[in-house]
């Protein structure tokens, strides 16, 4: 049995239940603690849980906008540039040999139904697989890494292409790091919950559209190398973040981009979707 843990707006942990938000420090006599960095800490005990609360009833309705990013104060934000073939062909870039890692500070997390402050003109759509990490360490061979992981969340990497590529050489963290350009959600989901954590389905609509849609089984390097490479030279944090790249259909190969008043839909078979509208700044 496995979780979907997420955190609400008043910042406690919670688990997404099939009729509603149930509590986690309450529905545990106290077990388990509010704070969702320290209960997610303990993914392995969490997963059993579940079990224990079936039939109990839930403590707030199922609203999404209820929720805040589910992990929100990550230690570490990596992001992941180029990582399908698919995407690297449409952006003319060659095919990386090491991963090209970046950041999205920790200051663009937003919850899963976020709006987004249309910054420029030339603002993009990234859906992305967001593996979260759950006990850390150095070192971690890629064959042991998914039992490092607590588990999965999709992710936006929404992108300002003119500041990622605005100096010279380009550096893509800033642009990647306005307000709210970091959606996450709606839940963790335990990796256990999944039928196969390395071939999940994304898509990204736009007002309808569809304009992306892979298979994490694309990925060039997939979640075990990624781990394994990122510690290899930092450590890794429990809560620390991973976006582990984005498929083929970003606007910036199309030259369209984000405009006030649409919506972007990002979507992961079997772990959730987030809603976004474009606003105004
Ligand atoms: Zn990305």
């Amino acid at each position: 049995m496995g979780f979907r843990l997420a955190t609400n707006l008043g910042g406690r942990a919670v688990l997404v239940g099939d009729d509603g938000l149930i509590d986690l420090e309450a529905a545990t006599n106290g077990e388990f603690s509010a704070d969702p960095m320290v209960a997610l800490a303990r993914y392995d005990e969490l997963r059993a849980v579940g079990d224990r609360l079936v039939g109990r009833a839930a403590d707030a309705p199922a609203d999404l906008d209820a929720l805040g990013p589910c992990v929100p104060a990550p230690r570490q934000i990596f992001g992941v540039g180029l990582n399908y073939r698919s995407h690297a062909e449409e952006s003319g870039m060659a095919l990386p040999t090491v991963p090209m890692i970046f950041t999205k500070f920790v200051s663009s997390l937003a919850g899963p139904t976020a709006d987004v402050p249309i910054v420029s003109g030339l603002v993009d759509w990234e859906v992305e697989l967001v593996v979260v990490i759950g006990r850390g360490g150095r070192d971690i061979p890629a064959n042991a890494a998914w039992s490092h992981v607590a588990g999965v969340t999709v992710g936006q990497d929404v992108s300002d292409r003119g500041v990622q590529f605005a100096s010279n050489p380009a550096q893509f963290s800033m642009g990647k790091s306005f307000r709210a350009f970091a959606p996450i959600g709606p839940a963790i989901v335990s990796v256990d919950l999944l039928d196969d954590p390395d071939d999940l389905a994304l898509t990204c609509d736009v007002d309808g559209v569809r304009e992306q849609d892979g298979r994490t089984s694309d990925l060039i390097f997939d979640v075990g190398s990624l781990v394994e490479y990122l510690s290899s030279i930092c450590e890794l944090y429990s809560g620390d973040l991973i976006f582990t790249g984005t498929p083929a259909g970003v606007g910036v190969a199309k030259g369209r981009f984000l405009a006030v008043g649409q919506t972007m839909v990002s979507t992961i078979d079997g772990v959730g979707t987030l809603t976004n509208r474009c606003v105004t700044p």
